[in-house]
């Protein structure tokens, strides 16, 4: 193509809600023929709301949302949010104390110290890490097992070594996703969900949304791993997102695409940005690329 048809393009782009960083990046958009679909904030809304508190015995759940809440209140994942405006919500909790510490440990969960007790929020593994918390009672592995096979998160809350409840996340797959995915297939790509989540939620976020084949339970750094698997066995990968933890493998992927509402990371790391976070457009960007560069079968 010449130079003045990808400028063209381009411009194009911008009336589409499409932010291109260079008009090179259609270049690279045109051969893609995976395309994969960060779960949370991208396939789905992100906006995430905590519906369920399951304690073990002899822990208090008003005691369960101060901690966790304090904690996840300083936290942007969506995840944290909906623990923090759910735990504000409920009115036995008071206040919410200020953590004397934190930290955000990507694609596990959260850590810090509130009111002196350390304080863990997040997937069950994270309970494993050096300075952890004892494994899940098995009333709670049980209510963890039933969340999951509802399409739920689980999320486990653990203080001072010992685990002391899991709560339930649930958020909705935007309603601009399926029709996003069914045009992503009608242009020849394969749609793939990749997913830090357990595999039950995966599937059932996957189910909802059209997609069938699913990479869960991965790590952030495994994200961009993922992509040069893939990239290895000859596909060309492009990659929407949304999060810090997918900033390394929306950089590796043959096309990176943001959503516009993700983060900043997220939107530096990919040569495209979905303005309005609505997943159709990536469906059109690629369609455009290839109008843009004549190469529409
Ligand atoms: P996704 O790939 O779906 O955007 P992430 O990689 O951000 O998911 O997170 C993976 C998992 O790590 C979440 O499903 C959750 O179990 C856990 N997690 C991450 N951040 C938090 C947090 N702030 N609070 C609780 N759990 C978290
Ligand atoms: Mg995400």
């Amino acid at each position: 193509a010449t130079p003045t048809a990808l400028l063209v393009g381009t411009g194009r782009g911008a009336q589409l809600g499409i932010l291109i960083k260079g008009p090179e990046v259609l270049e690279s958009t045109r051969r893609v023929d995976t395309v994969l679909l960060d779960k949370t904030g991208t396939v789905t809304t992100g906006r995430m709301t905590l519906l369920a508190v399951h304690t073990a015995d002899g822990t208090d759940e008003s005691e369960v949302l101060r901690l966790a809440g304090a904690l996840e209140n300083a936290s942007e994942h969506p995840i944290g949010r909906a623990v923090a405006a759910g735990a504000g919500a409920a009115e036995r909790t008071g206040a919410l104390p200020v953590p004397e510490d934190f930290a955000g440990i990507p694609g596990l969960g959260v850590r810090g110290v509130v009111e002196g007790h350390t304080v863990l929020v997040g997937r069950e593994q994270l309970l494993d890490l050096p300075g952890g918390a004892t494994g899940l009672p098995a009333s709670l592995k049980e209510a963890k097992a039933a969340a999951e096979a509802a399409g739920r998160t689980a999320i486990a809350v653990a203080w001072d070594g010992e685990a002391r409840a899991v709560l339930e996340v649930a958020d909705a797959v935007k309603d601009t996703s399926a029709e996003a995915v069914r045009r992503l297939r009608a242009l020849g790509l394969r749609p793939v969900l990749l997913t830090g989540d357990n595999r039950a939620v995966a599937e059932a976020v996957a189910r909802e949304a059209g997609i069938d084949e699913v990479i869960a339970e991965v790590l952030p750094e495994e994200k961009a791993e993922v992509v040069r698997r893939l990239q290895a066995q000859g596909r060309t990968v492009a990659m929407v997102g949304d999060g810090v933890n997918d900033a390394a493998a929306l950089a590796q992927a043959d096309l990176g695409l943001a959503m516009g509402t993700g983060t900043d990371a997220a939107i530096e790391a990919a040569d495209l940005t979905l303005v309005r976070g609505d997943l159709r457009a990536a469906a059109d960007a690629i369609r455009l690329s290839r109008r843009t560069l004549g190469t529409i079968k």
